[in-house]
């Protein structure tokens, strides 16, 4: 059982010093629990924050312990009457081949003939498409016509909620880092513009937002932080709607950003609304559904990008921070 291990809380941007890839024995099911052949991991910016020693919606993951992830997986061994050896599983595990699962555990079957990969309750039909649903369509609320700016637009989450915008009958902008990704941003996702945040400074990203948006932005699905972000809160319009669902841009950083221009959310009279996936686990059903009937009728494209072994989970989750994933980052490791 190979695992890779939190050896070190990172200090601003990770580094291979601070994890430990072990060789374990395969562990045995627990009275009540399983065990679980993980085969596909999710690699989220969300276990950045995992890291450190932080107040967050989780205990920080415990030093000597293996990185804390969802994962996609087969029952290997069952003390648990609901499940059998066999059955596919999601659940929050770790990056490790073998994972113990207690009863009462994150863990749900999951149907894998519904899907053209496993890895999909991961990202379209898991996290991510539920992400985008819910965070735009409950907090963000579109309506057509409206402006719906999202950043980090060409990332899992960002792509699927602009095309859930254009759904919606939205005027869609993306930002994203480089002119490769504003060009899916146009051609395989249906945004209307896209601007490239790399190497441009506050107010040349805010000249470039109002040209895309003369009457201001009334959504903004934040991704990002930091400059971006303070650019985009340059030219917000009357009451726009802020979701403010992830700041990766801070995620390495050693002191906290902040935002300098929070006075234009009060001339604007607008909303920011902090969004949590983990606060809709009870409509879970609804929004897979909905998100998995637009994948099928041709609406909503969702790319994966499945990089492979554990062995290489360092390099595999750094992808997060270069923006060298193309679609949702998965590790493939069985
Ligand atoms: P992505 O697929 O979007 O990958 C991360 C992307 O972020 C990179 O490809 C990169 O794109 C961009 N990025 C990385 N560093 C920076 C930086 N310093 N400045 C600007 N952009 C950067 O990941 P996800 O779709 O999984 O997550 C996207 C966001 O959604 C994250 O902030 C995450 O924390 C948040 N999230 C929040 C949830 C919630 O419940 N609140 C649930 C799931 C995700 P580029 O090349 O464009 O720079």
């Amino acid at each position: 059982n190979r695992r890779f291990l939190l050896v070190k809380r990172p200090e601003g941007t990770p580094s291979p010093s601070d994890f430990s890839l072990v060789e374990q024995p395969v562990p045995a099911a627990p009275e009540g629990g399983m065990v679980v052949r993980n085969h596909f991991i999710s690699l989220d910016p969300a276990q950045r924050g995992w890291m450190d020693d932080a107040p967050s919606y989780m205990p920080p993951i415990t030093l000597g312990d293996p990185v804390r992830a969802t994962t996609v997986g087969v029952v290997h061994e069952s003390r648990n009457p609901d499940f059998k050896a066999g059955d596919w599983v999601l659940g929050l595990n770790a990056m490790e081949d073998y994972s113990i699962v207690l009863p009462g555990g994150f863990t749900s079957a999951i149907d894998v003939t519904l899907v053209d990969s496993p890895s999909r309750y991961l990202s379209a039909v898991g996290a991510v498409g539920l992400t985008a649903y819910f965070g735009l369509l409950e907090v963000g609320k579109p309506q057509a016509g409206e402006t719906l700016l999202v950043t980090g637009a060409a990332g899992a989450v960002g792509a699927m909620v602009g095309q859930i915008g254009k759904i919606k009958g939205a005027r869609v902008i993306g930002i994203a880092g480089g002119a490769d990704k504003c060009r899916r941003l146009i051609e395989d996702y249906g945004f209307d513009f896209a601007i490239d945040y790399k190497g441009k400074s506050e107010a040349e990203l805010s000249a470039l937002i109002a040209q895309a948006a003369p009457q201001g932005v009334d959504i903004v699905f934040e991704n990002v932080g930091g400059v971006v972000m303070e650019a985009v809160t340059m030219n917000l319009a009357q009451r726009a709607r802020v979701v403010l669902c992830g700041l990766i841009s801070e995620y390495n950083a050693t002191e906290r950003v902040g935002l300098r221009n929070l006075w234009q959310v009060i001339v604007k009279q607008a909303t920011i609304h902090g969004f949590l996936i983990a606060g809709y686990v009870d409509r879970f059903a609804e929004g897979g559904a909905q998100v998995a009937q637009w994948i099928g009728s041709g609406q909503l494209r969702a790319d994966e990008d499945i990089q492979n072994g554990l062995e290489n989970s360092y390099d595999a989750f750094m992808r997060l921070f270069s923006g060298a994933n193309t679609g949702k980052l998965v590790l493939k490791i069985a």
